[in-house]
């Protein structure tokens, strides 16, 4: 299976979503990314100006989820992590000489300096918070699709996963949390976050919104209309919001 990317689009026949079966003239690049079903997955990218061969289109891979089949479009977000990292990893960070590949690690090592690089993977928490049977849903002002859905941020520098929780509700909405519990988890190759999902029962303060990131926030609860929020099998936003719907 080869995975083409150009930027953060993915190179698939133009009738159907489906992986190009050869690739020529293949890229001195390519990267192994493992193996699916059998089949061998590797990731190169190309250049920005690059053009799609007859019969091919470059398509965003985040158009993609829901689109491609789950198992595919899951390594196609792992091939494009690596191939993102390899792109971004051949001079040295403190040096600028040309990296090399470390044999039998996902590594680049400078060999002037010794600098090692490993992909980057930034950790997110999401909370979906809880007072009663009701939940609290928010509107982002810089969200693409306009989904009411659970707060989100990254996690600072020194920060604890619980801590990022803690601090995001404080300023996104101005309330205090406690019982924060975990949900489950999901690689986000947008470019690449691990999505750490979480619920939190309502403690104390009244809904403050932070105006530079949230447009709206709100208690939505039994008999409630509950507004559009993310679709299930997409991201994990759809599948923590759909477990902890209001009941009644
Ligand atoms: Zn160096």
């Amino acid at each position: 299976m080869n995975f083409v990317f150009r930027g953060d689009e993915l190179l698939v026949r133009q009738d159907a979503a489906e992986l190009p079966a050869a690739f020529e003239p293949v890229p001195d690049a390519f990267l192994p990314v493992g193996v699916l079903e059998g089949r061998y997955a590797r990731a190169t990218w190309l250049a920005r100006e690059a053009v799609a061969p007859e019969g091919f289109e470059f398509r965003k891979l985040r158009s993609l989820f829901g689109v491609m089949d789950e198992g595919l479009v899951a390594v196609a977000g792992r091939a494009y992590q690596i191939a993102e990292w390899a792109r971004t990893h051949r001079f040295c960070g403190a040096c600028a000489t040309p990296t090399e590949r470390v044999a039998g690690e996902r590594c680049a090592r400078c060999p002037a300096c010794g600098m090692v690089a490993y992909p980057r993977i930034s950790p997110a928490m999401m909370v979906l918070i809880k007072k009663g049977e009701a939940v609290l849903l928010a509107r982002h002002l810089h969200h693409p699709a306009q989904f009411f859905t659970a707060l989100a941020g990254f996690v600072e520098a020194g920060e604890s996963i619980e801590e990022t929780v803690h601090r995001e509700v404080y300023e996104e909405v101005g309330l205090r949390v406690r019982d924060v519990a975990y949900f489950g988890s999901q690689p986000w190759p947008f470019p690449h976050s691990l999505m750490l999902a979480f619920t939190a029962e309502y403690e104390s303060g009244e809904i403050r919104v932070d105006e530079n990131e949230i447009a709206e926030a709100g208690w939505f609860g039994p008999g409630d209309v509950m507004p559009k929020y993310p679709p299930r099998g997409f991201s994990i936003a759809g599948e923590l919001i759909h477990a902890h719907l209001p009941r009644g």
